[in-house]
């Protein structure tokens, strides 16, 4: 009998959960997991033959830069490859305080909070500075962990067009009757390439004496004569009060930061979740991410190469006659729209020895689904002209077909 029930039970979560994914194979918008071999950060092999990469967020190549595998090798030799605790608990190591010292300099703050993730530090810190009676607002295309943050927090949400200030300038003018108010914006948007107009949005802050978060995820090694992100390119750093960064993108390893006074991250290190009942990020890890930040620091040549890259695919791609993103940074969007061209034109590319993921819906709205195509510093010329070779020739293909 029992038995029975479980099987009714069994077979009507398959039922439904199996429904909803057929759905979403009907749509395009169905997703699964490829399976790489890494050869090096931007060449991979896949099914056997060789690849090149368009799809990471290593735009320094620093996942496999030597000094740093030395690093993490010999950190990992010393304090092991899990941190065995949280960070409150005996999860803190003098590799973690380190980085947080190095990321505090290297940004120009008092103090630094390390996370496991870009995610968990975005999640963590939003709905530990916001609750019920308070109000946040952001950009509309802000990344999902800034969404989740925010519906997390408790606090009335609000989301204004992208990039649209008159619309923040508005909704700042309501402010006055909450507790707090946070805005928030990725520096570098993920999936567009283009960058927040920090300078007015810092001057609106002001204004409203609003509290203002920055996630410089796709900035930080990228943009700045010192590599520290728009805000440094902007002039505004002083202004931030929140800075965000991950070490997941052009450091080249995995993790998340905030970087502000002594007082808010004293104030995290109490309060954000995420940080306190979640295991620490492997010293091993922090170790090669403060060399990360020592390279970003000193290695100018490495960030031209990555700029020199970026225009030369920009430029190519615009002569190609492809509609790709205006905004010049790593992130180079080429729109399609269709979600079903869109994946199709990803799986031609792929076969032709080129990865560039294609995104769909629900990452970007519904009609605006895109390539996406991200420069690296370390793709050599060879990888740029097969990129550039093979958009031609697939495009063509399209073109005879349609
Ligand atoms: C990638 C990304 C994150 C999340 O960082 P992870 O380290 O990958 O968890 C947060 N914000 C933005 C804008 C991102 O692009």
């Amino acid at each position: 009998m029992s038995g029975s029930i479980k099987e009714i039970l069994g077979a009507s979560l398959d039922s439904a959960l199996g429904e909803e994914l057929r759905e979403l194979k009907d749509k395009y918008l169905y997703r699964t997991l490829k399976n790489f071999e890494p050869i090096d950060a931007v060449h991979a092999r896949f099914n056997g033959r060789e690849v090149v990469l368009f799809s990471t967020n290593d735009y320094l190549g620093l996942s496999h830069d030597k000094r740093l595998i030395d690093a993490f090798t010999q950190e990992a030799k010393r304090s092991g490859v899990g941190a065995g605790a949280s960070r409150l608990v005996s999860g803190t190591f003098d590799a973690h305080r380190e980085l947080e010292a190095k990321i505090a300099s290297f940004k120009g703050k008092d103090d630094a909070i390390v996370f496991s993730s870009g995610y968990a530090a975005n999640v963590g810190t939003i709905s530990a500075l916001c609750s019920k009676n308070d109000l946040i607002i952001i950009d509309k295309l802000c990344h999902a962990s800034i969404i989740d943050g925010s519906k997390f927090s408790g606090a009335e949400l609000r989301v204004y067009p992208h990039k649209n200030l008159e619309r923040l300038e508005e909704l700042l003018g309501n402010s006055a009757k909450y507790r707090r108010t946070l805005v928030i914006t990725d520096s570098v948007f993920s999936m567009d390439g283009d960058l927040a107009p920090l300078k007015e949005i810092v001057r609106l802050k002001n204004a409203h004496n609003a509290w203002l978060m920055v996630d410089e995820a796709h900035a930080t090694g990228v943009f700045g004569e010192g590599g520290r992100g728009l805000a440094e390119a902007e002039g505004v750093e002083d202004e931030i009060d929140i800075s965000m960064g991950t070490l997941s993108k052009a450091c080249g390893l995995v993790g998340g930061f905030v970087a502000g006074s002594s007082t808010l991250i004293d104030y995290l290190k109490n309060k954000a979740r995420s940080f306190i009942y979640s295991t620490a990020v492997p010293g091993a890890i922090t170790r090669a991410a403060a060399g990360a930040f020592e390279i970003i620091e000193k290695d100018k040549a490495l960030r031209t190469r990555l700029w020199s890259n970026i225009d030369l695919i920009r430029g190519e791609l615009t002569r190609l006659g492809f509609r790709i993103g205006q905004t010049a940074s790593p992130i180079i969007p080429l729109f399609v729209g269709d979600e079903s061209e869109t994946m199709e034109f990803a799986k031609a590319l792929l076969d032709e020895g080129v990865f560039v993921p294609g995104i769909r819906p629900p990452t970007v709205p519904k009609g605006s689904s895109r390539l996406r195509i991200s420069a690296s510093a370390v793709h050599n010329g060879k990888d740029v002209e097969k990129l550039i070779g093979t958009f031609g020739k697939v495009a063509a293909a399209f073109q005879k077909r349609s």
